[in-house]
């Protein structure tokens, strides 16, 4: 640490200036924080903001004022946490800055896919941080731009041009030089806070600019942050981007044995997708030629292309590697100088916005309660950045769990399992797995909390028991029936505990609507729901196929499914299913179809007869449709004396798990037919194409 020999703390007297080099998050976070306390502490504090991304007020931008240049280097994920903090602020982010409101997050690790939705009453945002790229129509609306004004309203100034050189004059106080209008100019300041960010130059590293070099001189002993390269770009949907993918962030733990990649998110905006790759390939990559490389391999990951959804043409727009900070600065201040935001730290892979927020607070409380010299910050800023390495400590496990689990495709299994078997039988406040990937996902917990609720006895229990074991049996299951997952992804279909009795009695409703007649107080009762973006007419076109003899769905060995009378949809056609032999078989008959979302089959004979299976399809938005089936029935008691005995016993061993790894892999097999002969139907092209991209430039 720079020392000081003062014994009496350096304060920050009325009158005095704070300069804010960077008005970025933490530079404008730090300006409304020490204006807005000086008002309550009756002090008197000027802030000067500098940043070279915007012209000064008044100034006439070609994109008007208060717009933001260039990028900032950033997927513009506002974590729950984050919006928390801005409503505690009193910021509300005017709807031209939101780019879109997330509803979930999936997880996908080896091709099952985790849902995990936003809890009520947490928000979750996405917009853009600067004014890239550059075909965006809202390009004057940047979520930066937005907070450098709210920093502007509640008093401080700003001085627009690039930080070329911080020094101390004679009296020790730092005097910042800068270069506008290829002029320089000094500006002496009691306070010098360096909220710059580590990517001041885009594709640089962090050391060599000369506002760093400035810090460097001004604090001998500071040592940047650590940083890892990220491969940032965005894709323009055209046109717009499909309402399957609006609303949903995506983060893919996994890439391929020539593209190792350990975590991918895809954040959607109004009109592009921004996709952010970190991981082996990435840190290897030479600059722009590599990264278009693993730009146009990446989006032709298998699991990509059917994630990314069919029929969309997705047209790379700009790409960049910016720094991300995954380590935290040392000795990052000294007397009148501090660093904050990225330049010191942030949270591990998440949430950096609200870090350069936590950043940003402590320090100006610090210099306007504790002092300004080494000591006084090392005593009153110390324990914040201390609190962030320790938190980044555990970040550590975590993500290394997180990663040794999503990038296994048997431990990606049994946590999906796990996640399955608690979101069927755990109501939703208790489910443990569920918050942890939640918490991850979304940044709403210190790694701290969220490491030890994963090593808790009760989570490697639900892990072992609800994954585990289950995952072997299904597996074997599988096994026996030859159900293979090459080529699609597995996605849960069971309902959730939370919306059983939502869906029994949307069912109960469409059963009575359609006069169906439906066994009393039954023995066996099971939903299952899957979401498909296709329209409902090719999602029937693929159940007209139930039975015949060349569909690709629903095809187990031992169970011979067969069309044996009448034409598809429509009542009358017979569906005979064989179990193992002849002898052991029953019969489906078409009852009823209404109105194109609703097929009623009747079970003729067998252990469940008079039983019902029901297929219906919802339409959830222009894009997509939710299939369910219901299938309920009561089991057949035995016509004669001999025959029930053995009735009883069946009853009691009906194998229940084995109808849902069937139906599971069935729903998702025919899920991955319908978007995939959607995809050959409507796009003639590939799912992306690779154009030239223009790489992000500082302006
Ligand atoms: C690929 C990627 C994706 C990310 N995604 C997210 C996400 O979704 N959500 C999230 O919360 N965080 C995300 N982050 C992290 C987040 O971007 C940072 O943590 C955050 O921007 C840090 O804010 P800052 O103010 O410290 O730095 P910056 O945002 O970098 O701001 C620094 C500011 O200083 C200005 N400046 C620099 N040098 C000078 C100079 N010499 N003179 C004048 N002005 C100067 C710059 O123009 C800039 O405005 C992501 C980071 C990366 C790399």
């Amino acid at each position: 640490m720079n020392g000081s020999s003062h014994q009496e703390p350096m304060t920050l007297e009325s009158g005095a200036t704070a300069a804010v080099i960077g008005g970025g998050p933490a530079g404008a976070f730090f300006a409304l924080h020490l204006l807005r306390r000086a008002r309550q502490l009756h002090r008197d504090v000027r802030v000067l903001i500098f940043e070279r991304r915007r012209a000064a007020t008044g100034t006439a931008l070609p994109c008007g004022p208060g717009s933001w240049k260039g990028c900032n280097y950033c997927a513009g994920g506002i974590s729950p946490k984050l919006n928390d903090v801005l409503a505690d602020l009193g910021l509300r982010l005017p709807e031209a800055v939101i780019q879109s409101r997330i509803h979930s997050i999936t997880i996908q690790g080896f091709w099952k896919n985790i849902e995990l939705e936003v809890p009520a009453g947490r928000d979750m945002l996405s917009v853009y941080r600067g004014s890239r790229p550059v075909r965006r129509p809202d390009r004057f609306h940047s979520f930066d731009s937005f907070l450098l004004e709210e920093a502007l309203k509640a008093g401080a100034e700003l001085l627009s041009g690039e930080v070329v050189d911080v020094r101390r004059a004679g009296d020790g106080k730092p005097l910042i030089r800068r270069r506008a209008n290829g002029a320089d100019i000094e500006t002496p300041a009691d306070l010098a806070v360096f909220a710059v960010g580590v990517n001041e130059v885009a594709n640089a590293s962090a050391s060599g600019t000369p506002v760093l070099q400035a810090l460097r001189r001004l604090l001998p002993d500071f040592v940047p942050p650590r940083l890892r390269r990220a491969l940032i770009f965005e894709l323009e949907g055209q046109p717009g981007l499909p309402a399957s993918l609006a609303d949903a962030i995506h983060f893919v733990e996994y890439g391929s044995k020539s593209l190792p990649l350990e975590m991918c998110s895809l954040v959607p905006k109004r009109d592009f997708l921004t996709v952010v790759l970190v991981g082996a390939s990435i840190d290897a990559a030479t600059r722009c030629e590599g990264n278009r490389e693993i730009l146009k391999q990446f989006l032709e990951l298998p699991h990509i292309r059917k994630l990314i959804a069919p029929g969309v043409r997705l047209t790379p727009a700009c790409a960049c590697s910016p720094n991300m900070v995954v380590g935290s600065a040392k000795n990052p201040f000294g007397d009148r100088v501090a660093a904050v935001g990225d330049l010191v730290t942030a949270r591990l892979y998440k949430d950096g916005i609200l870090s350069a927020y936590l950043t940003a607070q402590a320090l100006a409380e610090t210099v306007l309660t504790t002092g300004i010299d080494a000591r006084s910050l090392q005593e009153g800023y110390g324990p914040t950045l201390r609190r962030f390495a320790r938190d980044n400590r555990f970040a550590a496990v975590v993500f290394l769990l997180h990663r040794v689990f999503f990038s296994s495709s048997v431990l990606s299994r049994v946590l999906y399992q796990a996640a399955i078997t608690e979101r069927k039988t755990t109501p939703r406040a208790d489910r443990r797995l569920e918050q942890i990937l939640w918490r991850i996902a979304s940044g709403d917990d210190e790694y701290q909390a969220i490491f030890r609720a994963m090593v808790h006895p009760a989570t490697v229990w639900s892990i072992l028991t609800g994954g585990m074991l289950i995952t072997l049996r299904n597996y074997l299951t599988e096994l026996v029936f030859g159900l293979r997952w090459e080529g699609f992804g597995r996605f849960t279909t069971g309902v959730p505990l939370e919306r059983l009795e939502a869906k029994r009695r949307e069912f109960a409703r469409l059963i009575a609507d359609a006069s169906v007649a439906v066994p009393e107080k039954l023995e066996f009762e099971r939903m299952y729901t899957i979401q498909i973006r296709a329209s409902r007419e090719r999602i029937l076109e693929q159940l007209g196929r139930f039975g015949e003899a060349d569909r690709r769905y629903l095809r187990p060995r031992w169970v011979q499914i067969r069309r044996a009378a009448g034409v598809p949809l429509t009542p009358g056609c017979v569906i005979r299913y064989e179990v193992f032999c002849r002898h052991f078989a029953f019969s489906l008959i078409l009852e009823q179809v209404v109105g194109g979302h609703l097929a009623v089959y009747r079970v003729q004979n067998g252990f469940a007869e008079g039983g019902v299976l029901i297929f219906e399809i919802e339409q959830r938005n222009e894009e997509t449709c939710a299939l369910s089936i219901y299938v309920a029935f009561n089991f057949a008691r035995g016509r004669r004396w001999w025959t029930r005995p053995f009735c009883q016993f069946f009853r009691r061993l009906f194998p229940a798990f084995v109808h849902d790894v069937l139906w599971n892999h069935s729903l998702c097999r025919l899920k991955d037919l319908v978007e995939t002969d959607h995809e050959k139907a409507d796009r003639p092209s590939a799912a992306c194409c690779t154009e030239p991209i223009a790489s992000t430039a500082n302006d």
